[in-house]
């Protein structure tokens, strides 16, 4: 492409995304198609000859668009949203626009030097405590998911907890036998870190919870001791700031006494709530973070930038870095050998990344402080309202407690009554809800946290909810 093809596809492009984030409201939110009907709209071999952008953009509205579930719509209310807004698009398409590779400090130090300063940034922004800052022994990185983030802390975690043998002599050489522990409302992604680290799920114990969801320290206390008794060696626990089912906060501060007292890694997985700490209203859901070794939120879901985007702080970087770091001949370089950098290459799991940080400070920007407070205090006040109009109808009941902004709520009656009214809601196109299920029972989950959700778009949906029963 010429650079006047290029400006000229790209203010395409730009009008595009603007149309479509202008007029989303109209789309049906979950994509109706059945399976394969996407590839069937494309031709079975790839172009021998270049084709113009105008026949590429006409395909996206003829083969793509059916196929989509509108995550940006003010009607999407499933699963956690992963909320996104102009600046952060902006932020992604100049990351793209740029193309750099930020392995190591020196293939880019801008690239490394504003992701460390906006870490910094938000370890204040959100209350969180300053051993999590760069300036100490700790620091934060950028990481695609929380999935990632889990595993890398449990890397590091069992990394310290042989002595740094594991990752050298493999974790056969090692004579503890490690166990880990997390709740039974924890995200799945523990389970498969637990499998990718080698350690397995069966040395991954499920702690019971209370009545709201949420771990009980006294039944993981006595699954460490019943396990130290064993001999086996505990190393590991994580603990939830809303937990998908339910958005439980579990009791980080008595969790994190016990992770002192018998020596293991806590990780605090706050993916979807840890937002709400830019509130200081909201900021007791963060209570015992002090105690962690590791922290972990997505601005990915609920800070408005766009996926990927997932921030992982540790207390202590050093543990992190010598659990990951390898060193081959040809990413030598003076500024590695100086100490004076960070190379995040050495922070998680792949050797290149790219320049994830520049949506972030763009969203930081647009915003500013104040502006994402009132965004994610208008989202806890729909969820509010919402909550109140499932309380007011008697042929309903709210069966989980709300800290925050998700909703569980159920017809009173059996599981299928439930399960048909959630088909009928999905089904109209008009609204998309997720379930779960609570104590065994099928829960409807109304998820509050879209960039541009308003309070008609909440009571349409309770509104459509009603029809449906
Ligand atoms: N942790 C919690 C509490 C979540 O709710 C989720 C996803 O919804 C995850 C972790 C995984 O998130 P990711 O897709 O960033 O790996």
């Amino acid at each position: 492409m010429s650079p006047e093809e290029f400006r000229r596809a790209g203010h395409a492009a730009i009008d595009w995304i603007a149309s479509y984030l202008e007029s989303i409201e109209s789309r049906r939110v979950l994509s109706d198609v059945s399976p394969g009907a996407i590839r069937q709209r494309m031709p079975a071999e790839p172009p021998p000859r270049s084709e113009p952008f105008e026949a590429w953009m006409a395909d996206l509205e003829r083969v793509v668009m059916p196929g989509l579930t509108h995550w940006q719509s003010p009607n999407f209310f499933a699963y956690f949203p992963a909320n996104a807004s102009e600046p952060s698009i902006l932020g992604e398409l100049i990351s793209a626009g740029l193309g750099v590779q930020g392995m190591l400090w020196a293939t880019s130090p801008a690239c490394t030097e504003v992701e460390t300063h906006v870490l910094d940034w938000l370890v204040g922004m959100l209350g969180l405590p300053d051993a999590f800052r760069s300036t100490g022994a700790g620091g934060g990185v950028l990481q695609d998911t929380a999935s990632s983030s889990i595993l890398c802390a449990l890397l590091a975690a069992r990394e310290r907890a042989t002595g740094f043998r594991s990752n050298a002599e493999g974790l056969a050489a090692c004579t503890q036998r490690l166990v880990a522990y997390t709740s039974t409302q924890t995200h799945s992604s523990l389970a498969k870190a637990m499998r990718i680290a080698g350690l397995g799920e069966a040395a991954l114990r499920l702690v019971d919870v209370d009545e709201n969801h949420a771990m009980r320290p006294e039944a993981l206390e006595v699954r460490i001791s019943a396990d130290r008794q064993a001999g086996l060696t505990p190393f590991f626990v994580c603990a939830t700031i809303g937990t998908t089912s339910s958005n439980a906060i579990d009791p980080v501060e008595a969790i994190g006494e016990l992770a002192r007292r018998y020596g293991m890694w806590l990780h605090v997985d706050a993916a979807m709530s840890g937002t709400a700490a830019l509130c200081p209203e909201f900021r007791w859901i963060n209570r015992g973070v002090e105690l962690a070794d590791s922290y972990c939120f997505n601005p990915h879901k609920w800070m408005f930038t766009n996926f990927d985007c997932d921030v992982l702080w540790v207390r202590d970087r050093s543990a992190l870095i010598n659990t990951l770091t390898v060193l081959p001949e040809y990413l030598k370089n003076k500024a590695t050998e100086s100490g004076a950098v960070f190379d995040y290459r050495d922070w998680h799991i792949p050797l290149g990344r790219r320049f994830r940080a520049l949506k972030l400070w763009f969203v930081i920007r647009h915003y500013g402080i104040e502006g994402l407070q009132a965004l994610i205090r208008h989202h806890v006040a729909l969820a509010e309202l919402f909550e109140s109009l499932v309380r007011a109808d008697d042929r309903f009941e709210v069966v989980a407690p709300r800290p925050l902004n998700l909703i569980c709520f159920r017809l009173r009656g059996d599981d299928v009554a439930n399960e048909r009214l959630l088909e009928r809601i999905n089904a109209s196109g008009r609204a998309y809800l997720s379930h779960t299920k609570l104590n065994g029972r099928f829960v409807l989950r109304m998820s509050i946290g879209q960039t541009k959700v308003q309070e008609r778009h909440v009571r349409a949906a309770w509104q459509l909810i009603r029809e449906c029963v």
